[in-house]
Formats: C-alpha cells, structure tokens, sequence
C-alpha cells in the first residue's frame, strides 16, 4: 500500500540556481525566477523520485498529495506555471481535478498517469489537458515535456498573434483568445480556439489532422486524431455554422465562409 504524503513540501531553490534549467523558459512564467511546478501525485515513492529529478533540473517543485490540495494551490495567489498532475488521486478522480483547473485557470496540465490506454489519453486531452505522459517515464522526458508547454505558452503561434485578424463575420483576437461572429462572443475551450486560429492562419488552407494535432497538442497524441472531429464538431456547433470549418474528405479541414 502506498504512503500518503500529507500535506505539502515546497522546496525552495537559491537565487543562486535561478540560471539553470528550471529557469529557462523564465520569459513564459510572468515572474522572476525559476520555473514553478505543482505536483499532484499520492504516491509518495514517485513523488520522491520525481522531486529529486525536477530539482537537479532547477525546478521549484512544490508537492500535494490530493486533488483538494491542487485546487488549492492553483487557486493561490502564488500560482504554479505548470501542473504535473496524477490521474489517480484518494480524494477525487485527476480528470475531474482537470476540468476543475480548467474552468478557472489557463495553467498548463500534464497528466502523468500508469492508464496510457487511448480513452484516457482522449478524455485528459478533452478536459483541457495540454500532455499526457504515462508512467513510468524518464527524468529527462518530463523536463522536456514541462518546457515544451511552456514554450507553447511563451511563443505565439501566428504570424498576427498579438493582433485582431477578422475574417468576414468571424473575428479572431489572438491576444485575448476571443472570437466573435459578427458582435456576438463565442465561448471557445483553449483547445477549440487552438484549433480555429491555427485553421485561420492560413484560410482556406487543408490542414490534415496530423498536422492539427501537431500544432495544437504538441504531437504527443498519437492515434488520437478523432479528438480533432470532435474539436471540430464543438467549433461548428459553437459559431452556428458548420461551414466555418469545412472538412475535406480524407485530408483534413480548412477555414470556410459561410454564405450569410
Ligand atoms: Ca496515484
């Protein structure tokens, strides 16, 4: 039986270590410093070996052990710039903790998690998760992966990514991640406004759905490309009109315009 952590250890690191790897991407965390990581993990032995791993990386690494503590601290005025989350937690289901993260909180998630089957991939990606990584990984995997989301946070990904691209009665402001259809705001989920402003990039454009999953999840989905057809379906849903995004039978889907 695995030995619950209580509560939280926060680990602190010199100034001194704010130059190291953990403080690379500093430009993405909005704070000076080193790269801050939430661990939502109940197995104290993972936890252990992953605390160690993520502080020689130069990471400031605070520990909960349960899903209440992670909203918790998400919810602090210190928040975390990125959220390791387990799935299986004694208090509360991980994908429920996600969709509660995700409905206040732009922080990114990566699920780690022993379930690498493909419906939980699906459902994390679903909740709003921005990776997955099964266990048992590699130290230096999970470096990667926490900078590679944060990169995606730092770096805009469109050629107008700081301004305001209208498309007929579509506007799209990448900025301030909102979309409108003629004056009315449509409420996206981070991932459908992912999907749209990449599709908006270039409209009119075929984008196959590898390529979607690429861009907007990182690649790290494999086997998953039925999730861009229900992003899709939840778009078309969203902004009235089916022909805003038009598929293209055996490629993949372009930006359209709808007739009036
Ligand atoms: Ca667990």
């Amino acid at each position: 039986m695995p030995v619950v952590v209580q509560g939280t250890s926060k680990i602190h690191r010199p100034a001194a270590q704010d130059t190291g790897p953990g403080a690379l991407p500093g430009s993405a965390c909005g704070h000076d410093g080193p790269v801050r990581i939430l661990m939502v993990e109940d197995d104290a032995a993972v936890a252990a070996s992953s605390l160690d791993g993520l502080r020689a990386q130069g990471f400031d690494v605070e520990h909960v052990a349960t899903g209440g503590a992670a909203l918790t601290a998400v919810a602090s005025p210190e928040p975390p710039d990125v959220v390791l989350l387990d799935l299986g937690l004694p208090d509360m289901d991980g994908q429920e903790v996600c969709r509660r993260i995700r409905s206040t909180s732009e922080v990114p998630v990566i699920v780690v998690s022993a379930r690498g089957d493909e419906a939980d991939r699906v459902i994390a990606l679903e909740l709003g998760a921005d990776d997955y990584l099964v266990k048992p990984f590699g130290m230096r995997e999970l470096a990667a992966r926490i900078r590679a989301v944060l990169r995606r946070v730092a770096t805009p990904t469109a050629p107008a990514a700081t301004g305001v691209q209208e498309l007929g009665r579509l506007t799209i402001d990448r900025r301030t991640q909102r979309v409108h259809v003629d004056d009315e705001e449509i409420a996206l989920t981070a991932k459908e406004f992912d999907v749209l402003a990449y599709l908006a990039e270039d409209p009119g454009a075929v984008r196959r759905r590898t390529e979607i999953l690429e861009h907007v999840w990182d690649g790290h989905w494999y086997g998953a490309t039925k999730t861009v057809d229900a992003h899709v379906a939840a778009i078309r849903k969203k902004l009235g009109d089916p022909a805003w995004v038009e598929a293209v039978r055996g490629v993949g889907f372009r930006l359209g315009s709808p007739e009036r």
